[in-house]
């Protein structure tokens, strides 16, 4: 199974990625209705992709009321079902990561369904902050993040 992860060292801040998305989407360019969200901190120039985990066990579809999120088994996606959705928003409350996103001129949710595995973020991310890779690899590549992390800060300090 692939799943996304995020570089934020990577990360220009440009929000392609939240474009793209509402486009393939939503057929609209609006990153209020993109299913990636950049979190900035603009005065230290520190951005990051904030994406779905798409959790084990997704907090999302416990507490939905009437079932209308599942998971996809080719991809491992949470996917709404907006036919189902009674738009309570219970499951944007419910979102450990805060990336449950809501349209309001729909009335329903929406999250990330990785685009049935041809993810459009990482595809045109011009940095390569967002990489769609086999599971097995991540810990490994986290690390080896977190390892060039400290190796810099430590090398800063001296
Ligand atoms: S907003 Fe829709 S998907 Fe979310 S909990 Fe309510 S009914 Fe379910
Ligand atoms: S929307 Fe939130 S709760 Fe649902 S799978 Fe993604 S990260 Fe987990």
């Amino acid at each position: 199974m692939k799943i996304l992860v995020t570089n934020p060292e990577k990360c220009s801040g440009c929000r392609i990625c939240e474009i793209t998305c509402s486009y393939f989407h939503e057929q609209i360019f609006n990153p209020a209705k993109a299913r990636i969200q950049i979190v900035s901190n603009k005065k230290e120039a520190i951005f990051y992709p904030l994406i779905c985990e798409q959790c084990e066990k997704a907090p999302c579809s416990e507490v939905c009321p009437v079932k209308a999120i599942s998971k996809n088994d080719e991809t491992g996606a949470w996917v709404v079902d907006v036919k189902k959705c009674i738009g309570c928003k219970m499951c944007v409350q419910a979102c450990p990561a805060g990336i449950m996103n809501f349209d309001s001129d729909a009335g329903v949710s929406m999250k990330c369904d990785l685009c049935s595995g041809d993810t459009q973020c990482v595809k045109y991310c011009p940095m390569g902050a967002i990489e769609y890779i086999d599971e097995s690899k991540i810990s490994l590549k986290r690390k080896s993040w977190v390892g060039k992390k400290i190796l810099a800060t430590v090398s800063e300090s001296k």
